[in-house]
């Protein structure tokens, strides 16, 4: 599929270039070693994969990756044919321009078998009541005294709420690495003020747009991340993000998947507080067949399938790798999808209905659509954006999946569920007009979804929508440039760890 993905091909010789006299340029500038540790998700290990190859690659940077073994397993399950069972960094490291990324797997102390989404209640009390930090602790003492060179930073998930604990334990500094947008970050970090003005955690909660947070003109209750919109706020999940988010205030930096000129006033906002840097679009500096594995499931490929339909034809459905629907929501999609007599692609995730193993699908559903759609387990979602047969994405919202829709110049239909997913949503449909809104809030049904995908994916409405992702998607390529917005906060950020 290489075929496919010129602009990935040119980028990276244009990284190999530039790695080259990056380092002739940089023989004597100071070596760092940093230990990376993502949340173990899907949706957070993927860029920080992607920002230890930026680092390692051509910032002069030396990473430790941690990974837990529970996390290491599925990586392994997911990839047998790839030698993953080692090391997912082995193929970057060969060669004279392989990079020095130490690869480390370590237990979060809970037996392998615990299952962490079906007990996520359960994972989280470990993961708060010192349990999980006892052993990374244990993990992370064991890289700094051992390592050379001498490990200097700590850059980890700012979902992590004991962070700055083991930082100052180490002497070392401390990068906050935040994997949703500047919008998101900033609500939270005003919890607070939500508070304080009857917006959340009171009996009578107000409704009215919320106009007080710094940088942020106005947002209603509605695309709040969904945790602030929970009547009940002392669940161990908002336990876990109120204390995470006292905790970073003790970062040393906050790196953010973000670009400057996207968020711009809720960046400023936010740089007037602390040292926050938007460094995004984090994306694999190589073309996607040569990328780490990081699929936390079996990718099944339809790159030969795409290859056969005509251009901007297919929808490609996802709702992420976390996001849980009932058996029934399931069904109307299916249908919908039917109904709508558009072409697709959807990956329907294992256990996408928890507890429900099989037979997602209503009975005879992949013969109905023999030919017009294409329904897999999971799938290389670059590849998949990137295919010119790709013409609409009905998506959850991920911030990772609008970053690459964008960058793909694919328009959304935005069908968020959870998370920061409602407030992605404002910032794709509202702001920045390169989706729009799928449903309306309601339970759903096959009739109104197989409309919604007719118009969405209708000649006209895709026109304008390509109109403002074609802006919105150079915003994205110039923060990476060399002068660009990104590029420079990055070396901001490695300009002040000296
Ligand atoms: N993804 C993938 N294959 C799939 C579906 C998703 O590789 O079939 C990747 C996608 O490219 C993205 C990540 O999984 O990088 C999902 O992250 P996102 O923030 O979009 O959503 P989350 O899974 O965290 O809800």
């Amino acid at each position: 599929h290489i075929l496919y993905l010129p602009s990935l091909v040119i980028s990276a010789t244009k990284i190999l270039q530039k790695k080259k006299l990056w380092k002739k340029k940089n023989s004597n500038v100071k070596k760092h070693h940093a230990i990376i540790l993502p949340l173990p998700l899907q949706g957070h290990i993927n860029p920080a994969v992607n920002l230890s190859l930026k680092l390692a690659s051509s910032k002069n940077f030396t990473i430790t990756f941690l990974t837990f073994e529970f996390l290491h397993q599925d990586l392994t399950r997911a990839h047998p044919y790839i030698d993953t069972h080692i090391d997912i960094f082995s193929q970057e490291k060969q060669g004279p321009n392989g990079v020095d990324i130490r690869y480390r797997v370590f237990s979060d102390g809970l037996p392998l078998k615990f299952d962490r989404t079906g007990k996520l209640d359960e994972y989280l009390e470990w993961y708060m009541s010192g349990g999980m930090f006892d052993q990374v602790e244990k993990e992370i003492e064991e890289v700094v005294l051992k390592s050379n060179p001498k490990v200097d930073v700590l850059i980890i998930d700012t979902f992590y709420p004991w962070a700055s604990k083991i930082a100052k334990k180490f002497g070392l500094r401390l990068a906050s690495f935040w994997t949703e947008p500047a919008l998101v970050f900033n609500l939270y970090h005003h919890v607070h003020l939500l508070k304080l003005h009857g917006h959340l955690d009171c009996s009578d909660t107000r409704k009215d747009p919320i106009d007080y947070i710094p940088g942020v003109q106005s947002i209603k209750q509605h695309d709040l991340m969904s945790y602030l919109q929970d009547k009940d706020v002392s669940t161990n999940m908002h336990k876990l993000i109120f204390q995470a988010y006292q905790d970073v205030r003790k970062a040393d930096y906050v790196l953010c998947n973000t670009v400057q000129e996207l968020e711009s006033d809720t960046i400023s906002a936010l740089q007037a507080l602390m040292p926050f840097y938007a460094i995004g679009p984090i994306f694999p500096p190589v073309s996607p067949d040569k990328a780490v594995p990081t699929s936390l499931w079996t990718e099944s490929s339809c790159l030969e399938w795409l290859g056969s339909m005509p251009n901007g034809s297919i929808l490609y459905v996802s709702f992420g790798s976390l996001a849980n629907f009932s058996k029934d929501d399931v069904t109307e999609i299916a249908y919908g999808l039917i109904e709508s007599n558009v072409d697709f692609v959807w990956v329907l995730r294992p256990r996408t209905v928890l507890h429900e193993a099989d037979h997602l699908l209503p009975v005879g559903f992949e013969e109905v659509v023999r030919g017009r759609g294409i329904v897999v387990p999971w799938t290389n979602q670059i590849a998949v954006l990137s295919h010119p047969a790709i013409g609409g994405f009905l998506t959850h919202c991920g911030w990772n999946s609008v970053l690459e829709s964008v960058w793909y110049k694919i328009p959304m239909l935005c069908f968020p569920i959870f998370t920061d997913q409602f407030t992605n949503r404002k910032l794709v449909v509202d702001d920045w007009k390169v989706g729009i809104n799928f449903g309306n809030g309601q339970p759903l049904k096959r009739m109104e979804i197989a409309s919604q995908i007719k118009r969405f994916m209708s000649k006209e409405n895709g026109d304008e929508l390509r109109e403002n992702i074609d802006v919105v998607r150079k915003i994205l390529g110039n923060a990476l440039e060399d002068e660009g917005s990104s590029s420079k906060n990055i070396d901001l950020f490695i300009e002040q760890l000296i």
